[in-house]
């Protein structure tokens, strides 16, 4: 029964504190080499500053023994005694304390003062510091890194820069079909502070994982009808909101939205979370930024579902399509968000089609609307326009996942003629489904969508193994 044996008995107190909430200090108290008590810190759940883990080991013992001298009794505790319980601890005439982790802040066994090293007191405790200190440190550097995290998410949850808005909570409140938490990011670099949204549904330990990116003028939203399919396959959905659009930070002046600042907060972004086996999926601006994704870190993407999108190279004219929307933006900066969309999709209901002007409630909120556009490179020397050619090798050549190509008939921007030129530069992409009902956004059509694709990219690989 040496010092080691008690400390450990102390340590499994401090996991029951850590389990709590508490911080994980724990104590056992040791007379003749019997176990009389044990206990871990309680200030939070007992509302007490004083429920130090020695403090309520000494009443515990002192109660049993019935005798508030706790002569001949020693007091093992994972972390060196703070003032007070140093105090108690003379008070009490213990014979000796054993402590593990050093307190550089506040220990009163030496660290920061020694209430045991005084010849003018008249009780003398021995003291014994840094027993299993390493094994004694471990609960407590969990749990201040876990409050730290915990702090700095609410920080970010609530900083704004000066120079970007914030669509209010209220204005996403009882949205249709969307009942998922938030999740935000701010601390990546190339976002300096803005806050982002992302949704983050599934097991976060999943092996596989789908990257939703939407385009302008949409934003998370636009995968409600998918995530539920991908979450019941078991797999988790990563679905940002680019700043600029739905519940993420919105810059205020338009000239912030360059496609290179875009595409560094994706990667970032991927990286941060650590992605792997990425299911990418695209459509508009999800795949002309998306798209350009795997040439950094190809090992992360496993999987390509594609849909009305392009890759601007600037070596083709854009579609009259697609320079009449531009024209349109230019033209009338404020339009309806919820028209644009009631317009292609019938089957929508007027609060599905509200849910996408939730995050514009004035046109200071809508600089992304108006820099988007004119932001698809035109011309060869257009900013992005390398790194998209430089994708296109890369789909053409390199590709070496699985492809699903879905083309929404309807659309007059990205639609069927700009979508098999696509298809004819991804390696390995099979003849497209053609949905005649579905127009640009074509994930309103999502559900058969993602179950074909989960069908397609699984259950096929699944067969091709029992071969
Ligand atoms: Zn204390």
């Amino acid at each position: 029964m040496n010092d080691e044996y008690f400390m450990q008995l102390a340590l499994a107190q401090a996991e029951s504190a850590l389990a709590a909430g508490e911080v994980p200090v724990g104590a056992v108290l040791v007379r003749d080499g019997q176990v009389i008590a044990q206990a871990h810190n309680a200030p939070v759940k007992e509302h007490d500053p004083s429920a130090h883990a020695e403090i309520r080991v000494m009443r515990q013992a002192a109660a049993k023994l019935g005798n508030y001298r706790l002569d001949g009794c020693s007091l093992y505790v994972t972390l060196e005694p703070c003032t007070m319980c140093a105090g108690a601890i003379l008070n009490a005439r213990l014979s000796k304390v054993v402590w593990g982790a050093p307190e550089p802040k506040s220990g009163a066994a030496g660290s920061v003062l020694n209430v045991f090293d005084n010849p003018e007191l008249n009780h003398q405790t021995l003291n014994h510091g840094h027993v299993l200190t390493r094994e004694c440190s471990l609960p407590l550097q969990t749990f201040f890194k876990e409050q730290r995290l915990r702090q700095k998410t609410v920080a970010a949850a609530t900083r704004l820069r000066d120079d970007a808005v914030r669509t209010p909570d209220s204005a996403f409140e009882a949205l249709p079909g969307y009942p998922w938490q938030p999740n935000y990011i701010s601390d990546l670099p190339a976002l300096k502070g803005l806050r982002m949204h992302y949704l983050d549904e599934g097991p976060a330990d999943a092996e596989i994982t789908w990257l939703c990116l939407h385009g302008n003028p949409a934003w998370s939203y636009l995968y409600r009808h998918m995530i539920p399919v991908f979450t019941a396959a078991g797999h988790r959905v990563i679905a940002p909101d680019m700043p600029g659009f739905g519940k993420s930070d919105k810059p205020k002046k338009d000239s912030a939205h360059t496609f290179d600042w875009h595409r560094q907060v994706m990667l970032e972004l991927v990286e941060a979370l650590d992605l792997r086996h990425i299911q990418l999926v695209v459509q508009d601006w999800g795949g002309i930024l998306g798209l350009t994704l795997p040439l950094a870190q190809t090992w992360r993407y496993q999987s390509l579902l594609v849909m009305n999108t392009m890759l601007a190279t600037g070596e083709q004219p854009l579609s009259d399509g697609f320079l009449a929307w531009r024209q349109m933006c230019a033209d009338k900066p404020l339009f309806d968000v919820a028209k644009l969309f009631a317009r292609g999709n019938p089957q929508m209901s007027a609060d599905e089609c509200a849910a996408y002007t939730a995050p514009f409630p004035d046109a200071g909120h809508r600089a992304a609307l108006r820099a988007f556009p004119p932001m698809v490179p035109s011309s060869v020397d257009s900013p992005g326009a390398t790194v998209s050619r430089a994708a296109e090798d890369f789909w053409r050549e390199q590709w070496q996942g699985l492809s699903l190509m879905f083309i929404g008939q309807q659309d007059p921007v990205l639609g069927e003629s700009v979508m098999r030129d696509l298809q004819q530069r991804i390696r390995g992409c099979p003849e497209p489904v053609l949905l005649p009902q579905a127009g640009h956004f074509v994930q309103e059509h999502g559900h058969v969508i993602a179950v074909q694709a989960v069908q397609s990219f699984f259950n096929s690989v699944n067969a091709g193994d029992r071969q």
